[in-house]
């Protein structure tokens, strides 16, 4: 095993031997079509069958480079051995039992690893559930329950989920609320800290914060009292948004607000914990401690799970307010055990290295092509805005779509967030190598785009 944690893989390389997609694919998507629910955005035709390491194997036998990692999930690669082997030895000892109405080891075990490394003052505890959305409805219902105040502050730009309660914090996309409202009352979305487009026009720094005495002198004396405030739900950096990185002193502006009004402050960490950012979660960047983290995605490396944290005063609600049947799972709490102790031996130091050669090598992809706007984020969580040109830096959805069609074309697995934002989401146990190789097809998509 290499350095990385990553597997000997059976794959080595990228390899297209089909048109796109291929026979077996084309029928199972056919099969799909007929019986699978049609809200799910298939944005290429990627019929997947089996994933090792950093590749994944479609129906065809064509073999891709995984930039999307399941939707920034398979944080330990596809398949890691270590956890595939932690899994098999859980579901021969125990599948289920239910921890609302049973004990068992693995969840108590997962449970005082959170209290460890999760960046919560005080005592840490933990409420488990299966997906992001249950995580995110479990801080709204921890806040409302300690300060049985009725209204929530979510921000433009957000994604927590699709679940009525997360959905109502949601300001990324329409066709998320549309046709479903009305949603839970009374929050009130304000503008992110996304300096590169900022809502006020000004340039950070420099700025004195406009985004956050909007929030002070503008909302909070003419829409929403800060004291019918249960919760201000943020994301440290946000995901389906667009990968944007607010500034250190938007969010420990935010936390001092949140503290002087009484305000749980929850940071969502589906996508951006679990290693992501180079640290364990996003928020140590900022060196601030919230109230409550809503995590899931990278944390099973692929099992469902989400687990949402909080300190013992804040987590303060009676037997039977909230459980979830499947909730922590003992082959998730299994997963989630392995998938923890990979990171802190091997894979965190990994990100921090490939993160910042990966980011070197699109920042200098970006100097060449016009249509290339922005390279940022932290760690293995980057983005790169697609625009008209340099100049106007108009956001360009199409041209940012085409490139994921040809980079699938060739190979490579990528997804976008925000309107015209490329995702580079691996999994965190990628070399430079892969790095490099995926910076290959890129440059020769770009070239094949090129006006
Ligand atoms: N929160 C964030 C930041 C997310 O990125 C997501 C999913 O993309 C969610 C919550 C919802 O997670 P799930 O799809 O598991 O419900």
């Amino acid at each position: 095993m290499a350095a990385t944690g990553v597997q000997d893989m059976r794959y080595k390389a990228i390899s297209i031997k089909t048109e796109l997609p291929g026979p077996n694919a084309k029928k199972l998507i056919e099969q799909d079509y007929q019986f699978v629910s049609h809200s799910y955005t298939r944005d290429y035709a990627m019929v997947a069958k089996r994933g090792d390491g950093v590749f994944v194997e479609d129906a065809d036998g064509n073999v891709f480079l995984d930039f999307s990692s399941g939707i920034a999930v398979c944080s330990t690669g596809h398949c890691h051995p270590k956890v595939v082997e932690a899994i098999k030895t859980q579901a021969e000892t125990l599948i289920h039992m239910s921890g609302t109405d049973f004990y068992y080891e693995p969840q108590i075990d997962l449970a005082r690893e959170m209290s460890k490394i999760v960046p919560i003052e005080g005592k840490v505890m933990s409420f488990f559930g299966n997906s992001g959305a249950e995580a995110i409805e479990a801080a709204i219902k921890i806040a409302r329950n300690k300060r049985r105040r009725p209204r929530m502050m979510a921000f433009i730009g957000a994604f927590h989920g699709r679940t009525m309660g997360a959905l109502s914090l949601n300001g990324s996309k329409i066709r998320h609320h549309e046709n479903f409202h009305p949603l839970l009352p009374g929050v009130i979305h304000a503008p992110y800290a996304y300096c590169k487009r900022c809502p006020y026009g000004a340039k950070y720094p420099g700025c004195n914060l406009e985004c956050v005495d909007f929030i002070k002198k503008t909302l909070f004396t003419k829409m929403v009292s800060p004291e019918d405030l249960s919760c201000i739900v943020m994301e440290a950096v946000q995901g389906e948004g667009g990968y944007v990185v607010p500034p250190v002193e938007f969010m420990k502006e935010m936390r001092k607000l949140t503290k002087e009004h009484g305000i749980v402050m929850v940071i969502d960490e589906v996508q951006s914990g679990m290693g992501r950012t180079g640290k364990m979660f996003a928020i140590e960047h900022f060196n601030i401690k919230p109230d409550v983290i809503a995590i899931a995605k990278g944390i099973a490396s692929g099992l469902p799970l989400s687990i949402t944290c909080a300190n013992s005063e804040t987590m303060d609600w009676k037997p039977g307010a909230h459980a979830s049947t499947f909730g922590g799972n003992p082959v998730a709490c299994a997963a989630a055990l392995a998938t923890i102790d990979l990171l802190k031996k091997e894979i965190l130091k990994n990100v921090k290295t490939v993160g910042a050669h990966l980011k070197a090598k699109l920042e200098s992809i970006a100097e060449k092509y016009d249509f290339i706007g922005d390279v940022r984020g932290l760690g293995l969580m980057l983005g790169m805005e697609i625009v008209d040109g340099k100049k106007s830096f108009n956001p360009n959805a199409e041209l940012r779509d085409k490139v994921i069609h040809k980079a699938f074309e060739k190979g490579v697995l990528l997804l976008g967030c925000g309107p015209n934002t490329l995702r580079f989401a691996p999994p965190l146990t990628i070399t430079k190598e892969h790095a490099d190789m995926m910076c290959d097809v890129l440059v020769k998509v770009f070239d094949s785009v090129k006006k």
